[in-house]
This record gives structure tokens, sequence and C-alpha cells, in this order.
């Protein structure tokens, strides 16, 4: 159903992007970048939860030199982060991060760029060339205004005029962001940009917000891209732990159809029917959702006599009742068990259900 624009692929280690190769997830790190071990096990939990690149902020040399030793004890591929200073870049790449971000007009000069150019070709690493509304160039934005949703220019001119600096250089082993806070201009933008270039695109909301209102504004924005067939590449940027952001991106590709990993949970509003205390219990299965990785769907209700048949597409389903409750299958009374023994029993089933799927 949904046709996907066709782009250049490059890769970022061992991660296709573009050229129609599946929608990576990405995160960022929020942690002290030279602090390796901190960095490590952050990393290591967003793998966990499935994050498939993670990029890094490297604002001074301890962490362009804490790059090696985090690249040495992490699985997926590093993108170090990079404002201003070229020779942040090239020691980053140097010391094995497998992409830059960096905006290549505000490295210096031409100088400096044909510097990290020479660095990352050497190295085989590509650059993510990153605009957003606050690094727009002076004079774009003389001429076009801030971005809004009716006119992105100023977006779209620095991001063309950044991919030309690299061009200029025999460079283009390369994505591309605009990021906007704006969910409309993020559209726009993007939809824009797409028609410009077939490089692949990197797309995002930026500085989002919150879990809520933070997971609302990418969806629309990023659901309504990718539903244009435009992103090759993203992250939900949140005020929240990263692994949140995994989370919320996967939701968001499931949602779509785009892409699939671990259970997918559904579960009843409650309403004046609900027999048992659901909050908790919902929360409860979806905390051990997350350590799964079959694609089985699970549903968690609040009475036995709708329950089931509420959620017949789920593969298995609790309901509660007063003072017992249900498991289901495919809207089939599987057990009935009194309340205390009912989330033991379901987790067990789930357990072996994961099993069974590998
Ligand atoms: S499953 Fe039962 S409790 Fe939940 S919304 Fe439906 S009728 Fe209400």
């Amino acid at each position: 159903m949904i046709e996907r624009r066709k782009t250049r692929q490059i890769h970022v280690g061992d991660v296709a992007i573009g050229g129609g190769a599946p929608i990576a997830v990405q995160s960022m790190t929020n942690t002290d970048t030279a602090d390796v071990e901190a960095t490590v096990s952050q990393i290591l939990r967003l793998e966990k939860a499935g994050c498939e690149i993670i990029r890094v902020a490297v604002p001074d040399m301890d962490a362009a030199g804490a790059v090696r030793a985090i690249r040495d004890r992490i699985s997926i591929p590093l993108i170090a982060d990079i404002h201003f200073d070229s020779r942040l870049a090239v020691a980053a790449v140097e010391n094995g991060a497998q992409a830059i971000r960096i905006n290549p007009g505000n490295l210096g000069g031409p100088e400096m760029l044909a510097r990290v150019v020479a660095a990352v070709k050497l190295h085989n690493a590509p650059i993510r060339v990153g605009v957003n509304s606050g690094s727009i160039e002076k004079d774009l934005l003389a001429e076009f205004g801030y971005p809004t949703p009716e006119r992105p220019d100023a977006l779209i001119e620095s991001a063309l005029r950044n991919v030309r600096l690299l061009e200029q250089q025999g460079f283009e082993d390369m994505k591309i962001s605009i990021k906007s806070s704006d969910t409309l201009t993020t559209i726009s933008g993007y939809r824009r940009l797409s028609e410009e270039i077939d490089y692949p695109l990197h797309i995002g909301v930026t500085e989002a917000g919150g879990l809520i209102a933070g997971t609302v504004k990418s969806s629309v924005a990023l659901g309504i891209l990718l539903f244009d067939g435009i992103g090759d590449t993203f992250r939900i940027s949140l005020t929240r732990d990263p692994e949140e952001e995994v989370r919320v991106g996967y939701e968001l590709l499931r949602s779509l159809r785009i892409r699939q990993r671990g259970p997918e949970m559904i579960s009843c509003p409650t309403c004046g029917r609900t027999k048992i205390d659901l909050f908790p219990l919902a929360e409860e299965v979806e905390r051990y959702l997350q350590t799964m990785q079959s694609t089985i769907k699970v549903a968690v209700m609040g009475c036995v006599v709708n329950g089931p048949g509420e959620a017949r597409e789920a593969d298995i389903g609790i309901a509660g009742g007063v003072g017992v409750g249900i498991i289901f299958k495919k809207g089939e009374i599987w057990k009935k068990l009194p309340e205390d023994q009912l989330l033991p029993v379901f987790l067990e089933e789930l357990k072996k259900m994961e099993r069974e799927q590998r």
C-alpha cells in the first residue's frame, strides 16, 4: 500500500539506508560520551530494545577519544554528532565512528571540510548532513524568512547548499535531515526536499517534547511522511529515556504495517463493566512484552463477558472478572482461574508461545 520513494543507498556500518532497505530505527545517547561505561551500558539497553543505529554527541576530544572504546563493546553502528569543529569530526572517524552527523557549512571553511571529507572517504564513513531550523544561514533567513509550513524554503535551501558543499568535494555518500520542531513544517519541508534530491532521508521532529506530546508530534509528522513513502531512517526524539524513543519508533512502523518487531498489545480502555483493576495488570503485561521478540498479538481486557469477543484477533488474551479471570486464545476461553493465579499462568503461557515461535 505504501510506495516508497526511490533513494540511493548508503551504508552506516552494516546497516543499509535507502534504496529500498528496511527503514532503520535510530536513537541517541544522553550520557556523557566520555563516560564509556555509562554510554556503553545505555547503548546495550538500546540494542535490546531494537535500536539499529546509535548516535552519540562528540562535543570535545575526550568524547572523540572515547568512541573507540565504545565501539569495541557494542554491536550496532555508531554515528558521531559534531558541531562546528572539524578536528572532532576527523578524530571521531579515526576512532571508528561509522558515520558522522555534521553541518558541512559550519566547520570553518572549505579547507577544514576537505580534511573531514578526506577522513570519511578513507574510513568509508558516510555523512549525515544535518540541517535544522536553528542552524539556517543568515542570508537564507533574510531571503526566505524563518521556515513555516507554507514556506519551508530556508530549510530546503540550507540543506541543498550543504549538500553541494560536499558534492564539490567529490563526496556523495550522504543522507540528509532537515529538522524543525514544528510538525507541519517538518511535513512540508521533507515533501519538498524529497522532490529535489534522491539522497536517503533521515526524518524526525526535533525537540518534539516529552513522552505524550513528543510521541504525538513525531507520529503525526513521521506517520504522514512514511505513508507518503518518504524517509529511510528516523529517530523519534523525546525528552525521555532513549529506549522509549525506540519503542515508539517500532509502534509507529507497526501501525503503518511497515515493520514489525516484538509482540503487539491491545488493551481495552475500561468502562463501567470493568471487573478488575486493569491498569496495573496492563502495565505488568506490557513490561513483560518488552522482553519478548515474537510478533504475537496479546490482549488485556477488563471484563470476561465482552473481552474475548472484542479482542478476537488476539493470539492470546487475559480478561478479569470478580475474583476470577480467564485466559483466552483467538476469542475462545482457554482457562478460567482465580484472580491471584491469572497473571502468573498468563506470563508462563506467553513464555511458552515465545519459545514455540523461535
Ligand atoms: S472489554 Fe469489557 S471492560 Fe473493557 S471496554 Fe469492553 S466492555 Fe468495557
